[in-house]
């Protein structure tokens, strides 16, 4: 069975909106062993949906669309995919209940277009909608299924997660399974480099990298009969995954980031965290606070911009900023220190780099950082050279100072426990 993808929407089309629907909607026909061949994406124009919708019924099985589901004029995805395929159009009741019951939880009142939503085409299947007023709507005929669902993310996810997938189940063999390996620490190139033989030889299971922002995620997908068959499939090929990069995989689970990676050793070594930061400007407090929890370990940041602000609040040595200026290994290591001294804290973090466009210098180029941790009185600071836009720098700072915390609370405990 192959699938189309219909993105229906002129802010799609202007650059107004990223298609992130699409992303996700390909991603998932892809995990469910369903080929799609072709993505489009239109304006709210009768005509040229109505074209786009002909074309897709004559070369996928599955059509599905996102968007123009809404109650206004210009949402046209249900009248149009309902003229091609024939079917009148009648008011359902059970949908007009949930929409008059959504608007009165809320205390609002219906608008009368409001009501063109529980307008249903003759003969679909209706998907309720957890999360909004339009519902999803299914159409079945002479073999071809044509998938309507409500344009934003977080009505389509959980709809598509909860009622699409165990539709389209059906007209897959088999059940997929995924599991992904997340490594930090390691780029993107050298991951592929040491996967290569991996992935040429692949089959069931398939292996997949995908860059991050300061880390590479593998996803290990297997086809079987039954999900336990494809654990099974996935088992081996993630057992040679750890013994290739080891400590670099901070976990094997979908719902671990980074950021809790860093708050679970923390935690499971009862140490409390302090961050010191320039050129990101609390990100990385930002991302610890991520975690729910955090409370236990997390106790405070500080946001040292200026270099007044490091000497004031962190006592940084003014011979220091002097001598290295203030993007220095030697402040680096006195912010951290500094940190620690202030708080008690057992493991601090200090961050400062040049995040640009502005204020390289050809000694000092603009994506220099350096990152200082002390894990309880041990620092270790490295100097990184990062590239890109300001926003794309602090990014990969913030990611990169989660991992040497990582590794430098692992080391610490390594030495420790081998009496290094
Ligand atoms: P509504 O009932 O809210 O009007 P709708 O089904 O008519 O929803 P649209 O009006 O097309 O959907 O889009 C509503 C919003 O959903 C957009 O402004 C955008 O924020 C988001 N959205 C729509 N399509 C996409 C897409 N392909 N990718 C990401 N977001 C999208």
């Amino acid at each position: 069975m192959t699938v189309e993808l219909i993105s229906v929407g002129t802010e799609i089309l202007l650059g107004n909106i990223v298609n992130t629907n699409a992303a996700y909607l390909s991603e998932k026909c892809a995990q469910l062993g369903l080929s799609c061949f072709y993505q489009s994406v239109v304006g709210d124009n009768e005509e040229r949906l109505g074209e786009t919708i002909r074309t897709a019924l004559t070369r996928a099985d599955i059509i599905i669309l996102s968007g123009g589901l809404g109650p206004t004029e210009d949402d046209l995805t249900k009248e149009t995919a309902a003229q091609i395929l024939g079917r009148a159009l009648y008011s359902d009741e059970h949908t007009k209940a949930r929409i008059q019951e959504y608007f009165e939880k809320r205390k609002i009142v219906i608008a009368e277009n409001n009501w063109k939503q529980a307008m249903i085409p003759e003969g679909a299947i209706i998907v309720d909608n957890e999360n909004g007023t339009a519902p999803g709507v299914i159409m079945e005929q002479e073999g071809k299924h044509v998938i309507l669902l409500p344009g934003p993310p977080n009505e389509l996810i959980p709809m598509f997660e909860k009622d699409i997938i165990p539709y389209l189940q059906k007209f897959t063999s088999g059940i997929i399974v995924s599991k992904t390996v997340k490594i930090c620490g390691i780029g993107e190139s050298t991951v592929a480099t040491m996967v290569k033989d991996m992935i040429k030889k692949q089959d069931n299971p398939t292996i997949a990298p995908y860059a991050k922002t300061g880390e590479v995620h593998l996803r290990v997908t297997a086809k079987a009969e039954s999900e336990k068959e494809a654990r099974r499939l996935i088992k081996p090929v993630v057992k040679e995954l750890k013994e290739r990069f080891g400590n670099d995989i901070y976990t094997t689970e979908d719902d671990v980031t980074l950021e809790k990676s860093v708050v679970d050793l923390l935690k499971a070594n009862h140490l409390t965290a302090v961050t010191a930061e320039s050129c990101t400007g609390g990100m990385l407090a930002a991302r610890l606070i991520n975690v729910p929890g955090v409370s236990d370990v997390f106790k405070t940041g500080f946001i040292t911009y200026a270099n007044k602000a490091k000497r004031r609040t962190l006592g940084v040595k003014k011979s220091s900023l002097d001598r290295y200026g203030a993007v220095s290994e030697k402040v680096a290591q006195e912010m951290a220190k500094g940190a620690a001294m202030i708080t008690k804290a057992d493991v601090t973090v200090a961050i400062t780099g040049i995040a640009g466009p502005d204020g390289g210098t050809k000694e000092k180029p603009v994506g220099l950082v350096y990152i200082s941790c002390n894990v309880c009185g041990k620092i270790t600071t490295k100097e990184y050279h990062f590239s890109g836009s300001r926003n794309k720098i602090r990014e990969l700072t913030t990611a990169n100072a989660l991992t040497l915390m990582r590794q430098c609370i692992l080391k610490y405990y390594s030495e420790v426990t081998f009496g290094k």
